[in-house]
């Protein structure tokens, strides 16, 4: 039995992320498996250093299909799906886009309209073929790239829930620089805070309570840069090829599943407050918290967590009432 008054964290940085692990037991030796097994999907899923499966299959577009472990293939499958939606933000093909704006990384600025429009024809995502019975992946055209960098963790996230799982851990939790997924219901419960946009570290609107869920964030203050007044954030509309421009600051969501949490951030990016609101009424399992930049917090509905309001700065409002 594990003793559930104290907590203990273990931290790396991987995937150029602070990631944070609490677990009820003193164990170094599970915490270090922990982290590796975060390095070894890094290192099949990374598109920011030359080599990796998700690499090899760029690296190879417009000239063949490159064959991909069985994980690499379902998760590809998965962004594509997600890219299919209809009214999607989500676009797994997006990569040479990411590429050019380089935003948050040395040297950013806003590219030429004409490069952008170019660079929009290489990120259809109907031209990701995939083929089940080999598990491969060919990208139709030269220039194209995938870029899973708004899912990966989430899937990693799961993936380590399921591992601790598997060891027998009953209270966990896995913090991928703002992914969070949780293992079971300590004493007190698991509390998360939401981050105030463009705050100090530390700062946080409120609280979330949850039990055997996940909780990802994604906000424009993660990554951005300043041009001319103007910011520009690392969430690109896929139709525009520009900064997904709305009344948002980040979108939280919570579900059972961190591949959806990740996956949802994105498509509520995409649809804003009232069409996310709308689209989350056929999908109970997922619920979203917006913050926008009238410092609103929205929710979308409120059955599987708590959420307390602890900056008075900000309004709460439901979107259900
Ligand atoms: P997240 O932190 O989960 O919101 O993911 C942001 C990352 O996803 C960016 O840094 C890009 O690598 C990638 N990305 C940006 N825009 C999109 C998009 N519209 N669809 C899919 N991936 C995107
Ligand atoms: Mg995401």
């Amino acid at each position: 039995m594990s003793d559930t008054t104290r907590v203990y964290s273990y931290s790396a940085i991987l995937m150029g992320s602070p990631i944070l692990l609490k677990l009820f037991v003193h164990d170094e030796a599970l915490a270090s498996r922990v982290f590796r097994l975060i390095k070894q999907y890094e290192d099949l899923l990374t598109v920011n250093r030359a080599q990796s499966q998700v690499m090899d299959i760029n690296h190879a577009a417009g000239q063949r299909a490159v064959k991909v472990s069985s994980p690499v293939y379902a998760l590809i499958k998965c962004a594509k799906a997600a890219s299919e939606l209809p009214q999607s933000a989500f676009n797994l093909a997006i990569g040479p886009l990411v590429k050019r704006w380089r935003i948050g990384f040395k040297g950013d600025s806003v590219p030429p309209a004409d490069e952008i429009t170019h660079l929009l024809t290489l990120t259809r995502h109907e031209q990701v073929i995939l083929n089940d019975d080999d598990e491969s992946v060919f990208l139709a055209q030269p220039g194209m790239e995938i870029d899973l960098g708004a899912i990966a963790k989430g899937y990693i996230a799961d993936r380590v829930r399921d591992f601790l799982r598997q060891e027998g851990v009953a209270q966990g939790l896995i913090n991928l620089g703002g992914n969070v997924q949780t293992l079971g219901m300590p004493e007190g419960g698991w509390s998360i805070g939401l981050k105030k946009p463009f705050s100090t570290a530390g700062a946080m609107i409120g609280t979330l309570d949850v039990e055997n869920k996940s909780v990802v964030t994604s906000g424009v203050y993660e990554r951005f840069f300043e041009q001319d007044g103007q910011l520009y954030h690392h969430i690109l509309d896929p139709r525009t090829g520009y900064p997904l421009n709305n009344e948002l600051n980040s979108v939280t969501i919570v579900s059972a599943n961190s591949i959806d949490g990740d996956i949802w951030t994105t498509l509520m990016y995409g649809m804003g407050v009232e069409k996310g609101c709308a689209a989350l009424r056929a999908r109970p399992d997922i619920e979203a918290i917006f913050v926008t930049k009238k410092k609103e917090v929205v929710l979308s509905s409120a059955h599987l967590y708590r959420f307390t309001l602890l900056d008075n700065e900000y309004r709460l409002t439901d979107s259900t009432v």
